[in-house]
């Protein structure tokens, strides 16, 4: 029986389907402070509260943006932060149609015996911390989970405990009246090919659903946020149709049409490969019984840090690359978009890091 009798039932339904309106998607600005002092150093930005609420203000009073968007999710910091006026962001997104979220948790350990495989930490104490962030205005949450691809993973126990640890993390949240956005992040790395990345992909979402239902998770309030079916990082690249049908028959074998929306993650794809990615993913015929949307980081926020560089002289040169991106992945989620013969500068670069910690 998944379904438990939380108070919220019905504004976690709600929530969630408002979040997978087609047309509309989800900028990941949760960045902890050591990964967006990594962002800010590439453009040789001092990490200090300042310039990250600088940064967030810009991409959050975007002209034109919000209403490509139905969520923003935020790192702690960010969900009390204000725009320099005074007004808090939470209120700036609320007006602008655009639920707040939050990044809840704390980062990944490595599981002792294993090949370098993690287990993400932070549920202690998490109850009480949704019971704070709901009253400051977040409606939806994000668990990452990391699996990786290697000759002997993921291992049967990265998968379970990583499974177990978003059921368990999926059910706090509604508990609270929060949507949890489940992501079970398979690291891109590695030489694999889309075969191998499609056989991993099942595996891990057929044993997260498994763990959704024993722990009596609301499907319908719940979204997942998954990567694309691709080859491995030092794997030749395959063309948009392709990861399209891997992805779309990966999901249609594992995920259960109560799921409202599927929101992928970017994982280190350039940001019109991503794009093109998920408009082919909305091209392919066949059953979808999900909205199929992006809940991209650093697919969305590239050209706009470098068109930015730090100086307030380039701030609508960035808030406009924002509005590019986000106007393109909303195209995407309809199956419209036409590509871009004319690409901002870092628009086709891959995101790709090694190992990549969020
Ligand atoms: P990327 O789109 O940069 O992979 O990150 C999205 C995200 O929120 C990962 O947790």
């Amino acid at each position: 029986m998944s379904n438990f009798k939380s108070k919220y039932h019905d504004e976690l339904i709600a929530n969630a389907a408002y979040i997978g309106t087609p047309g509309k998607g989800i900028l990941a600005a949760d960045e902890s402070t050591g990964t967006i002092g990594k962002r800010l150093a590439g453009i040789n930005v001092e990490n200090v509260e300042e310039n990250r609420r600088y940064l967030r203000e810009l991409l959050f009073t975007a002209p034109g943006v919000l209403p490509y968007l139905s969520g923003v999710i935020l790192y702690e910091e960010t969900l009390y932060q204000s725009t320099a006026a005074g007004k808090p962001f939470v209120d700036v997104l609320r007006e602008g149609g655009v639920l707040p979220g939050i990044k809840v948790d704390t980062g990944t350990v490595e599981l002792a015996g294993t090949n370098g495989e993690t287990t993400t930490q932070g549920l202690d104490g998490l109850g009480k911390r949704f019971q704070k962030y709901y009253e400051a205005g977040a409606r939806f949450a994000k668990w990452r989970a990391v699996l990786k691809i290697g000759p002997n993973e993921p291992s049967e126990l990265a998968i379970h405990e990583n499974a177990y640890g978003l059921a368990r993390y999926a059910v706090l949240s509604q508990e609270n009246g929060l949507v949890p956005i489940v992501e079970p992040e398979i690291l891109v790395d590695g030489p694999h090919d889309i075969h191998k990345s499609a056989e991993v992909t099942e595996r891990v979402l057929a044993a997260v659903y498994k763990a959704l239902n024993d722990h009596h998770v609301l499907l319908e309030g719940t979204l997942l946020k998954p990567n694309m079916v691709t080859p491995g990082s030092d794997s030749p690249k395959v063309a948009p149709e392709v990861v399209a049908e891997h992805t779309v028959r990966t999901l249609q074998r594992t995920v259960p049409a109560a799921v409202p929306a599927v929101v992928f993650l970017s994982g280190g794809q350039s940001e019109e490969e991503a794009t093109l990615n998920l408009n082919a993913i909305n091209q392919v015929k066949g059953k979808k019984p999900w909205t199929l949307s992006f809940s991209f980081g650093r697919a969305l926020q590239q050209s706009t840090l470098k068109a930015w560089s730090g100086k307030e002289e380039n701030l609508k040169k960035a808030q406009d690359a924002l509005l590019i991106r986000a106007k393109a992945n909303s195209e995407a989620t309809l199956g419209t978009y036409k590509g871009s013969s004319e690409l901002v500068e870092g628009a086709s670069e891959s995101l790709h890091v090694k190992d990549y910690k969020y």
